[in-house]
């Protein structure tokens, strides 16, 4: 332990000479305190100064001893009036006071200070006494001051709520905010069992959680804080949605002594969330209704209004690109063009609305014996035209046959026996689709020649 003392230029007073000096001496500077002796009238100087005054305030004390100016120099220029006072006092004070000192570093420390002011026999006046470092304890009261500010801002912010609950359940402490967002007193809130807080399922929530944080507490792990949405009943039997911050509060041992928890009012939020849901649900209605209307729009654009079945538009299009994907794959190809005979014949004898509805039963009649990859098309008028994939000429004739056949079997509902005339033609590899609807049409014109209710076909 450093022992050593700084002196002036004469000795403090009559102890510092006595012969318990190096004792005292070593006390003074193990108590971390500074001692200190400074000669006001006549003149002003330091003539005593602990070694501990570095650590207080950064200078050693032969500055201070040299320069006594130094004292009023790094002193906070807010206590330097106070310290003025002191340095400025006639003989007989004694007391307590406390006075900021800049440190050589820069930062602030509090120094809380016994001094007292005495005439020695010379009649020279002296001010003696010590200095203690409090800036510690000045700092965590600042500190505390912080936190107790924030938390009452916290505390009375109207949209908050803090409580704190014992691992029995019980509220232990609930701000005063709880009447603004609930409508009860402090006092009723303390006193409601949990079913009159909460609604059923978010009482739910409460007892997931306490059983979570039980189990942890019976593995010895460190509970973890806990966040959730959560329903509160109101006094005027409303409820309010909020979200609910849980945090366990640890005791010195690390166990569980209870709850803190923070109860946020999320009305707004909720409010705008449900807005939101709500326009995105009309916007999801209006984006079904929209593709509802595409897909109208698209079976208008391809299909023929009368009898449901391709229109002569889209099967161009579609039998443009067949062909060029059989002449890529060579697979075989061929269309039946199909016509009713005498058709003009049942809308002069029956109406023709009656020839609507021959129309209508025939598309139904043929589509009800076509395989999925055969596509029927209403050509125009009382003409058809399937169109066969994978079909050889032979294998279209036999279907064109089947179809004749089933048509001229059974009456129409509304115009008794009808018949049709088929000419069947297959792609050949130098086709384009008019030398093959060409071949097609001599075809049926060749069925129509041969007495109708029947089939030709046209390699
Ligand atoms: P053919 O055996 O030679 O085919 O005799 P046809 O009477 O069937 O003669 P054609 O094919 O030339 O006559 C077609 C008739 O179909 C003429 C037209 O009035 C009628 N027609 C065309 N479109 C419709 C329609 O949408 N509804 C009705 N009811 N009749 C239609
Ligand atoms: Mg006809």
């Amino acid at each position: 332990m450093n022992t050593t003392m700084s002196r002036g230029q004469e000795p403090a007073h009559g102890h510092a000479t006595d012969r318990d000096g190096e004792w005292h001496r070593e006390l003074a500077e193990a108590s971390g305190d500074v001692f200190f002796v400074i000669r006001l009238a006549p003149d002003r100087a330091v003539e005593f100064m602990s070694d501990n005054v570095e650590s207080q305030v950064g200078y050693p004390a032969e500055q201070f001893l040299a320069d006594p100016g130094l004292l009023t120099r790094c002193v906070d220029p807010h206590d330097a009036a106070d310290l003025d006072l002191v340095l400025t006092s006639p003989p007989g004070r004694q007391e307590f006071q406390e006075l900021r000192w800049i440190h050589r570093d820069g930062h602030r420390v509090f120094l809380q200070n016994w001094i007292r002011t005495r005439e020695r026999d010379d009649g020279s006046v002296v001010l003696e006494g010590t200095s203690h470092d409090i800036t510690a304890l000045r700092e965590v009261e600042r500190m505390k001051t912080v936190f107790e500010e924030r938390y009452r801002l916290m505390a009375e912010s109207a949209n908050i709520v803090l409580w704190t609950m014992g691992l029995d359940g019980s509220i232990t402490y609930v701000s005063p905010t709880v009447e603004q967002m609930r409508g009860f007193t402090v006092e009723e809130a303390m006193n409601q069992p949990l079913d009159e807080i909460l609604t059923p399922d978010s009482q739910l929530i409460v007892a997931d959680y306490y059983a979570r944080l039980f189990a942890d507490m019976a593995q010895g792990r460190v509970p973890e804080p806990f966040r959730c949405e959560q329903e509160y009943l109101c006094k005027d039997g409303s409820t309010i949605w909020t979200e609910v911050e849980v945090i366990p509060y640890l005791a010195p041992d690390g166990s569980v002594s209870e709850l803190l928890g923070i109860t946020r009012d999320i009305r707004d939020r909720k409010h705008y969330l449900d807005e939101l849901k709500a326009s995105r649900d009309e916007v999801a209605v209006a984006n079904a209704a929209l593709q509802e209307a595409n897909e109208a729009l698209h079976r208008l654009a391809v299909t023929d209004p009368l009898t449901g079945v391709w229109n002569r538009r889209h099967a161009e299009q579609v039998l443009t690109a067949d062909l060029a994907e059989s002449r890529r794959y060579g697979a075989p190809m061929s269309m039946l063009l199909l016509d009713i005979d005498h058709f003009k014949e049942i809308n002069d004898t029956h109406g023709h609305l009656a020839g609507d509805r021959v129309l209508i039963e025939l598309t139904r009649r043929l589509d009800g014996n076509l395989r999925a990859s055969d596509a029927l098309t209403r050509w125009g008028g009382d003409e058809f035209i399937i169109l066969t994939h994978h079909c050889s000429l032979a294998e279209a004739t036999g279907l064109a046959d089947k179809l004749c056949t089933l048509v001229a079997a059974d009456p129409f509902d509304v115009a008794g026996p009808v018949s049709v005339s088929v000419g069947v033609a297959e792609l050949t590899s130098d086709d384009t689709l008019d030398s093959w609807l060409s071949r097609a049409d001599t075809a049926l014109y060749a069925a129509k020649g041969a007495g109708r209710n029947t089939v030709r076909a046209q390699a």
